[in-house]
C-alpha cells in the first residue's frame, strides 16, 4: 500500500467511523494492526476470560497467545472437538468478559455484516458476552448493504472455503453460486443496523488488510 492509497483508506475509516458511532457503536480507527492488537490486550483484564470464534483477524494478530500470556483465558473451539464438546465451548465463550470478532464487512452508512455456518459468533455479536470486540481491516469496507453481503459470499466465504479445504463449488469457480451442498458455510447471515440495546460493541478499523 502505497502513502497516497494509505491517507486514502485513513479517511474512509475515519468516515466509517462516524457512520459506526451514528448508530451507536463504539468506533476507533487504527493505523496498523499492532496498535489495535494493543488497545484489545488493554480491554482485557488479567484471570479475564476471552471467546474467540474460527477469527482469522484474530490469527493474524497473534491474539489468542498474546492474550494468553496476558493472563487471560482464550475460550475457542479446536479441530477434533465433538459436536457436543463445540456446543460446551460456544456457550462458554457466549459468556465471556470479552468476545473478539471481525464482520466480512463494514458498510459506508455503519452497518456490520457476519455470514457463518454454524452461528455461534452470530450469537455472540448479538448478545451474551459482556464486551464485544470487533475488528476489521480496510479491506472489510462496503459501499453499501448489498455490496457488503456481496463480498461477505464472493470474497471471505470464497477464501474460508479454500482454508478449510470445503469441497463447495465456489472453491472451483471462485463465486458464490448459493450452493445446496451439506458442507455449505453460509447458512446464518447478521446484520446489525445498530448495536443491539443492551450489548457493549466496540468496533476497532484498522488501515491494513486482515482476515478474509
Ligand atoms: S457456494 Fe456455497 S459454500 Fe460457497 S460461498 Fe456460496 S453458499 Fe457458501
Amino acid at each position: 500500500m502505497d502513502d497516497n492509497t494509505r491517507a486514502a483508506n485513513a479517511l474512509a475509516l475515519r468516515n466509517a467511523a462516524e457512520a459506526l458511532r451514528g448508530n451507536r457503536f463504539g468506533a476507533e480507527v487504527f493505523a496498523t494492526g499492532a496498535e489495535a492488537a494493543k488497545a484489545v490486550l488493554a480491554l482485557a483484564a488479567v484471570g479475564s476470560t476471552v471467546g474467540l470464534g474460527g477469527c482469522m483477524t484474530a490469527q493474524a494478530l497473534g491474539l489468542p497467545a498474546a492474550l494468553e500470556a496476558a493472563g487471560s483465558r482464550v475460550i475457542t473451539h479446536a479441530p477434533g472437538m465433538s459436536a457436543e464438546e463445540r456446543r460446551g465451548v460456544w456457550l462458554a465463550a457466549q459468556a465471556a468478559d470479552l468476545y473478539i470478532a471481525s464482520p466480512q464487512a463494514v458498510t459506508a452508512d455503519g452497518k456490520l455484516i457476519f455470514l457463518d455456518g454454524s452461528g455461534n459468533r452470530a450469537a455472540a455479536v448479538i448478545c451474551g458476552p459482556r464486551r464485544i470486540v470487533l475488528i476489521a481491516g480496510v479491506n472489510k469496507l462496503a459501499r453499501s448493504q448489498e455490496e457488503g453481503l456481496w463480498r461477505a459470499r464472493n470474497t471471505a466465504a470464497v477464501a474460508n472455503n479454500i482454508r478449510l479445504k470445503k469441497d463447495n463449488p465456489c472453491v472451483k469457480t471462485g463465486r458464490c453460486g448459493d450452493c445446496a451442498s451439506p458442507s455449505r458455510i453460509c447458512n446464518a447471515v447478521t446484520l446489525l443496523w445498530k448495536k443491539p440495546s443492551y450489548s457493549d460493541v466496540r468496533v476497532l478499523l484498522v488501515n491494513e488488510e486482515l482476515g478474509y
